[in-house]
């Protein structure tokens, strides 16, 4: 299991992003909601795309 993070802040064509916890390009903590603990990073989608319109994956981490 590992641990994501949603950016809270919208950025353009890539909406909200997710990152995992050990991401390199983390956004500041000021940005970050946890999202939760997953065995892969579409489940941790699947529970905010409900509440944000893009969700998309950090590439540096997740692509
Ligand atoms: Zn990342």
């Amino acid at each position: 299991m590992a641990k994501f993070y949603l950016n809270k802040e919208v950025q353009a064509q890539v909406g909200n992003q997710i990152h995992d916890s050990e991401c390199d390009k983390l956004p500041a903590r000021e940005s970050l909601r946890y999202i939760g603990s997953y065995s892969n990073p579409q489940a941790a989608q699947q529970d905010v795309k409900m509440f944000h319109e893009t969700v998309t994956f950090c590439p540096h981490c997740l692509g």
